[in-house]
């Protein structure tokens, strides 16, 4: 029985293009941005900005900050440039894709001295997208490029 039990507030996400406080979007609502079900969403309407929450969360925990259309393209980019470097860590630390992606992002913030240091992609801003995604492809570059060390350091 719920009766009488305190609800407990929200962490109702803020719209960081509008400032309007997201409401919790299903997928049967008409505002829902997917076709399918991928889970409850918040959203903005206005500025079509959304984010997934915890999946094990039962109070609708936001993964991150609302993602508007550039930065949803941002983080799939960084999500991708991410994925060679992911799955190097996985083998060497023998860790989850779970796992090797926070490590990936943890270190690339530290690199880039982000403050707090966030905890998933979801808590990237657009700009801190756009310059991982800068410091990453100069790693691989520098990675690529010969230097007369081939002794295959792993
Ligand atoms: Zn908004």
């Amino acid at each position: 029985m719920r009766v009488g039990k305190p609800i407990k507030a929200l962490p109702q996400p803020l719209c960081d293009d509008c400032g309007e406080k997201a409401v919790l979007s299903r997928a049967s609502d008409e505002a829902y941005p997917y076709h399918d079900d991928h889970g409850p969403v918040w959203i903005c309407v206005a500025c079509q900005a959304w984010i997934g929450v915890h999946s094990r969360s039962t109070r609708n925990v936001p993964l991150g900050r609302l993602a508007n259309a550039a930065l949803r393209d941002a983080k799939g980019r960084l999500h991708d440039a991410l994925e060679p470097l992911v799955a190097g860590k996985m083998r060497r630390d023998s860790v989850n894709a779970f796992e090797a992606r926070a490590k990936a992002i943890r270190w690339v913030a530290t690199e880039l001295g982000f403050d707090p240091l966030p905890v998933t992609i979801h808590a990237l801003t657009l700009d801190e997208c756009e310059r991982a995604l800068r410091y990453i492809d100069a790693y691989m570059a520098a990675r690529r490029a010969p230097s007369g060390n081939d002794q295959n350091q792993t």
